[in-house]
């Protein structure tokens, strides 16, 4: 064997391992830098030996390509705020999804073009080949629309017409059929062209129907796909590392949405074909609540300053304020006065997986003052005040006691066992779900309306007077 291909096998070795550990680390706040860390390393190992592969002819456009995206994708990390990272994460995926469908492409005109011996364009290449480019298509067009949707430039809500599921169903069966047709007859340029348009309309048509707050889980679904998409690119192209960082990508991806999906207590169905959040599937649930009631800022300090434990809840609001750096002020103004102070993460508050964590550690919050949903709950009972700062559909104890909720078994932070609540939220603005709130209507319940750092900030300078 000539030491080019060594080297190459070699760090794909390598870039295999590294990516297996990142993902490891990545597993624990403490660890998840360093995870990083390793599957960038692996990234450049898995490029490096790509780089020194026998077939390249010109490394011409290999170098523009390298310069293009290292600027975009540095711009990008450099700019782009924290609030912004789901949809900066649809748009990656609908980068790497489109790469593997246009590596499919150019695959497949090169047999069917003379670029490459069409002999060698059996049945199962073919298979690999139709999976790679009917899932890298879709996941294009679906991350995208994702994009869209979280930035605003298409509606957020769900778009939905009659027979729509039907419609789908229909497009993604003919897609899927003309898939099957293609593996038997290969060479049927026509099939192939069509499979190809249907699977970039399939994805459109998959996420319009869905709103921008379930965009985590379908963009984690679509990124499971794009995994699955570059696994069949390995297929293709004999190439060891897609195969193993695809199925990597391909599985942590289907983890995470079910994890998701567990932690909001919904199927996968629902999310791809429910609708959740349009006015259908909220209206009629609300009732007669009574007074919601104002405290003043004042009043919250005094309770703040002289309480022994304070267990702070973020939500959305926290991270649309960009309210972390203020909330951890607030956090140490109470430690110096030897408060016990505490932060609740629900697994789905905010609008990704891991949002709360990721802007509390920006702001250096200490990951071991975080507190898991199954290790707080017990404490609240124990706790003199819970500070809500943006949650709402997370800390709705409809979720436990109505079983006619919508959201009926959500798991909760169940901050209404604590002796008091006050929430602070800009005025009547419903959750993600849309539902009601019975939390701010009940006794020890206290609003604070206002914008999340607006009320913070004033917060910090009342408790330092308190
Ligand atoms: P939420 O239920 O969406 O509620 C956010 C609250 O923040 C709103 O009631 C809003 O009320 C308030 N708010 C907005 N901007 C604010 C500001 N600048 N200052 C103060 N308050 C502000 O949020 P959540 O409790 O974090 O729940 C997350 C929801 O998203 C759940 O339903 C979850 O299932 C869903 N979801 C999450 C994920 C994920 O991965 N994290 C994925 C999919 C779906 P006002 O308008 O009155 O201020």
């Amino acid at each position: 064997m000539h030491w080019q291909t060594y080297f190459i096998e070699f760090s794909y070795l390598l870039a295999s391992i590294l990516f297996i550990l990142g993902l490891k680390g990545l597993s624990h706040p403490e660890t998840a830098k360093r995870g990083m860390h390793l599957a960038e390393f692996g990234m450049m190992m898995a490029i490096v030996g790509t780089l020194m592969h026998f077939e390249i002819v010109s490394f011409t456009w290999i170098i523009v390509g390298l310069l293009l995206g290292s600027t975009l994708g540095a711009a990008m990390g450099v700019w782009v705020p924290m609030t912004a990272m789901p949809q900066r994460t649809a748009l990656s995926h609908a980068f790497g999804a489109f790469a593997a469908a246009l590596v499919g492409i150019a695959e497949y005109y090169a047999y069917t073009h003379g670029f490459k011996p069409l002999v060698e364009l059996g049945h199962l290449k073919m298979s690999a080949m139709g999976f790679e480019i009917m899932l890298g298509s879709l996941t294009t067009t679906g991350s995208l629309i994702a994009f869209a949707k979280l930035q605003g430039l298409v509606p957020g809500k769900p778009l939905v017409y009659r027979g729509q599921n039907i419609f789908n169903m229909l497009l993604l069966a003919t897609t899927i059929g003309l898939f099957i047709y293609l593996i038997f007859v290969p060479t049927a340029v026509v099939p192939f062209y069509l499979m190809l348009g249907f699977a970039f309309l399939f994805g459109i048509l998959l996420v319009l129907p869905i709103g921008s707050a379930d965009m985590p889980v379908v963009m984690s679904l679509l990124n499971s796909y794009a995994g699955l998409a570059s696994a069949a690119t390995g297929f293709v192209l004999s190439n060891n590392v897609l195969i193993i960082a695809g199925t990597l990508d391909g599985f942590s991806g289907f983890i995470l949405s079910i994890l998701m999906c567990r932690a909001m207590n919904r199927s996968i169905t629902n999310v791809l074909f429910g609708a959740f959040g349009s006015a259908a599937t909220v209206a009629g649930v609300e009732g007669e609540q009574g007074e919601m009631r104002e405290v003043g800022l004042e009043d919250i300090a005094v309770q703040l300053a002289y309480a022994n434990q304070v267990v702070f809840v973020p939500g959305y609001g926290m991270a649309t304020a960009q309210a972390q750096h203020v909330v951890r002020e607030l956090g140490d103004t109470l430690e110096k006065r030897g408060v016990t102070v505490k932060y609740g993460i629900h697994p789905v508050a905010g609008r990704m997986p891991g949002h709360m964590n990721v802007l509390l550690a920006e702001a250096n919050v200490p990951y071991s003052s975080l507190y898991e949903l199954e290790q707080i709950n017990p404490e609240f009972p124990s706790t003199d005040v819970v500070v809500v700062i943006g949650a709402n559909d997370v800390v709705n104890p409809d979720a436990r006691d109505n079983p006619n909720s919508p959201i009926a078994g959500m798991p909760i932070l169940e901050v209404d066992h604590a002796k008091s609540v006050v929430v602070l939220k800009r005025g009547q603005g419903k959750g993600f779900s849309g539902l009601e709130n019975p939390l701010f209507f009940k006794a020890n319940t206290g609003m604070l309306y206002g914008d999340a750092k607006d009320s913070l900030t004033k917060l910090v300078g009342a408790v330092q007077h308190a």
